[in-house]
């Protein structure tokens, strides 16, 4: 019988006293000390904090890249502790789409296999469901017209909406983006931000690491780690121009 609590039981995220330990020629670091933290489907998050405060660690555990070395993670109703190698890879096939700063396309395939690719390790998705949803995620990012190009006949922007195509076209349930406009210039970062924001009002949930201000304030939560705790979690504030109830 469950006791869990009615919020914890709708989390797409949960964790429950994360931490993690680097053993490295006998020093111990304590990357995170102890993170306990709920997201919801739909939230867009980021994440900030100081340099090796912990941030790149945590998006690692919350895309099954990296195991807590102790406390509880629970992903979109699925205990992950335990899980094998296989069990772990297949989940985060399932449930994950990555956006990298540095984009991690494959150099010899052409921007539709790379997108294609995520797909071809699951077998609930035949041949021509595969086609479908990548034309389908090109289209959403504005990309069909390239999808026979390589990666290096591309700019940046534009490898980084093929990135974030390949990401949504395994229809995960969180996009974590780690600095996704850490590579690119002030105009193709705001491009990426401007599909972010668009793919947020879709429905999609973000978690997001960046280090820029700028680009922060999009989301509409920030969580603030320090020394590997969250020192602060905060919506963002209402905007200006919200109706305010007048009173007689
Ligand atoms: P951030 O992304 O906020 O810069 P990180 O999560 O990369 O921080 O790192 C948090 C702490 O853990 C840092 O002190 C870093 O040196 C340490 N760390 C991260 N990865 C490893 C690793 N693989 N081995 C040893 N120490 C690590």
């Amino acid at each position: 019988m469950s006791t869990e609590t009615q919020t914890d039981s709708q989390s797409l995220i949960h964790l429950d006293g994360v931490k993690k330990v680097f053993l490295t020629d006998e020093v111990e670091t304590h990357a995170l000390a102890g993170i306990f933290l709920d997201i919801h489907q739909g939230e867009y998050v980021s994440i900030a904090g100081p340099s090796g405060c912990g941030k790149s660690t945590l998006l690692s555990i919350l895309g099954l890249l990296d195991t807590p070395s102790e406390g509880l993670y629970r992903l979109n109703g699925h205990p992950v502790e335990g899980l094998s190698f296989a069990d772990r890879a297949r989940l985060r096939n399932r449930e994950i789409g990555f956006i990298f700063q540095s984009f991690n396309l494959i150099g010899d395939l052409s921007v539709a296999e790379n997108v294609e690719l995520p797909l071809t390790y699951r077998n609930d998705v035949s041949s021509a469901e595969r086609k479908r949803r990548t034309t389908e995620a090109l289209d959403r990012v504005g990309m069909s017209h390239r999808g026979r190009h390589l990666p290096n006949q591309l700019s940046g922007g534009q490898q980084q909406r093929v990135a974030v195509a390949r990401a949504l076209a395994g229809g995960p349930s969180v996009l974590l983006a780690d600095e996704p406009t850490g590579n690119l210039d002030s105009r193709n970062g705001e491009a990426v931000m401007n599909l972010l924001s668009e793919l947020h009002t879709g429905g999609a949930t973000i978690v997001m690491v960046t280090h820029d201000d700028r680009y922060a304030h999009r989301a509409d939560r920030t969580i603030h780690l320090f020394d590997g705790r969250v020192v602060d979690d905060q919506n963002s504030a209402a905007p200006a121009d919200a109706p305010v109830a007048l009173t007689a």
